[in-house]
């Protein structure tokens, strides 16, 4: 008798206007910073910065032409077929954070549990069947990440794609095993997946993508004065300001001249480039060199480390110790999890701050009118089925089932509002992805961009939401705190914008 209730329930509106509370939607604030750790920015005395997609925003266009590329080269000098070239980059296929089985050729999101979201594991541009993937990892969808992928994301046999350089090698990836799969091609996974990592790193490494963003800053590099704003405001508050990026001088200074001006280096203590992280962050071998104004190598020992002098390579063991900027009055921020935070926030106990540019994205979803409603839908349904599984009669039994077949389909409806093969870059259904637990663990705070610091107070202490634990009960009256107010948007910083 506890389901008979459900035949109302198959004609949801009207009965979910009543579930969600009013003013639901359009409540975050997409240009707000997010905190997974209370941290109070009149503490920082020190603000360093990585420089490609931290300070510097690229536009998408810069995913094609690396595509395009890499591809070419695929073709020309690895010589794959010539069909190859009818690919075109498919922008909004791939998300950040996915994993790649290089043995099975499996492009997948994975959970913070290891388990795959089924649906959203591809071969090629298509999707796998979940009981085949269940096959695969014999009779599971959980993966053994441990076991074949090292804490960085780069086992031998499975690699997670953390870089948003990544976008347009996960897609050459599966473009290439759709033409070899449609043509029954036979092919090497590994050497495939060798060829394609080569192909991109050619790309980046050797400097052609360089040359296309120097060419025309203009169409690559987003919102650049924003970029002055930031740090010409934490200058002006007495902050020292430093770079530490793989990127060679050339390329930064161009980069930096255009968003910040000529006189960039002025705002900044300290510059290093080529630094290679993450080995920076934990390798002692590499001493500092310096660079000349014209970006010519010096031999000369490293002693100190003087303000407006370009510096190449180090460590930061030896940047600590030649400038005593030790401990949480330093916060650094970065795009990558593993290759700009995960050490410092693990071993050198510096704040962390993450540049997630998919933020803005996820929350203008996530205030649409169709995504509460579904989701809402969806947690009132798994509501009914906690509570009525206990009705185990034939007709109630088969109301359960249609729930249960309606909670999947809305789920499925939810996640594809994200990205109609992945979803979402910080969920896996109701979990959060791996991707979403990593970020919790290696950052403080987190934001789309580096500009979200213009909307608020150099001494802003963030506060993050203090979320119940399963066995607590939501009791306070916090919830709607972060992001959920209109940003303290400066009135001093509004002509910025
Ligand atoms: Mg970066």
């Amino acid at each position: 008798c506890g389901l008979m209730l459900s035949v109302s329930l198959t004609s949801p509106l009207s009965l979910l206007l009543d579930l969600l509370p009013p003013g639901v939607c359009n409540l975050l604030n997409p240009a707000a910073i997010y905190a997974n750790n209370e941290i109070s920015l009149g503490d920082v005395e020190i603000y360093g910065f990585d420089y490609d997609y931290t300070l510097a925003q690229y536009s998408n266009l810069l995913h094609s032409m690396i595509f395009n590329t890499a591809r070419d080269i695929l073709i020309e000098q690895f010589k794959y077929p010539e069909g190859l070239g009818k690919y075109d980059y498919i922008p909004g296929f791939a998300i950040r954070g996915l994993h790649y089985d290089v043995q099975k050729s499996l492009l997948m999101k994975i959970d913070a549990f290891h388990y795959v979201q089924l649906g959203t594991a591809y071969r090629g541009l298509k999707p796998v069947p979940d009981e085949e993937v269940i096959e695969l990892y014999g009779g599971t969808q959980h993966i053994p990440l441990y076991q074949m992928s090292d804490f960085y994301g780069k086992g031998p046999s499975l690699k997670q794609f953390m870089d948003i350089f990544s976008l347009p090698e996960m897609t050459l990836l599966s473009s290439v095993i759709d033409y070899f799969i449609t043509h029954g091609i036979e092919f090497d996974q590994v050497h495939l997946y060798k060829d394609i990592s080569d192909a991109i790193r050619d790309v980046h490494v050797k400097g052609v993508m360089y040359k296309w963003i120097e060419k025309d800053m203009e169409q690559y590099i987003l919102h650049g004065d924003e970029i002055y704003a930031v740090l010409n405001r934490l200058v002006n508050h007495k902050k020292k300001l430093f770079l530490i990026t793989n990127s060679p001088f050339s390329f930064v200074d161009k980069g930096m001249k255009h968003m910040v001006g000529k006189n960039w280096r002025d705002l900044f203590d300290m510059v290093i480039v080529q630094a290679d992280k993450p080995n920076f962050f934990t390798d002692r071998r590499k001493p500092f060199r310096k660079l000349d104004d014209k970006g010519s190598l010096q031999w000369d020992k490293i002693n100190q480390l003087e303000k407006g002098k370009i510096y190449k390579e180090g460590n930061l063991f030896d940047f600590l110790r030649l400038t005593g900027w030790r401990g949480s009055k330093v916060l650094y921020f970065g795009d990558h999890l593993y290759s700009d935070l995960a050490d410092l926030m693990l071993r050198h106990g510096w704040r962390t701050g993450a540049i997630v540019p998919e933020l803005e994205t996820e929350i203008r979803i996530i205030n649409t009118e169709q995504y509460m409603h579904s989701l809402t839908w969806q947690q009132a349904l798994t509501g009914l089925l906690e509570r009525m599984q206990m009705y185990q009669d034939a007709e109630s039994k088969q109301v359960l089932l249609e729930w249960m077949k309606e909670r999947q389909e809305i789920r499925s409806l939810t996640k594809n509002l994200f990205n109609p093969q992945f979803g979402s870059i910080f969920r896996t259904f109701h979990n959060p992805t791996y991707f979403s637990r990593r970020l919790v663990r290696f950052s403080d705070i987190y934001m789309a961009s580096i500009s979200c610091l213009l909307n608020y107070d150099v001494n802003f202490t963030f506060y993050p939401r203090r979320t119940p634990l399963q066995h607590e009960a939501p009791l306070w009256m916090d919830q709607l705190c972060t992001g959920c107010m209109k940003t303290p948007f400066l009135e001093e910083m509004v002509h910025i914008r």
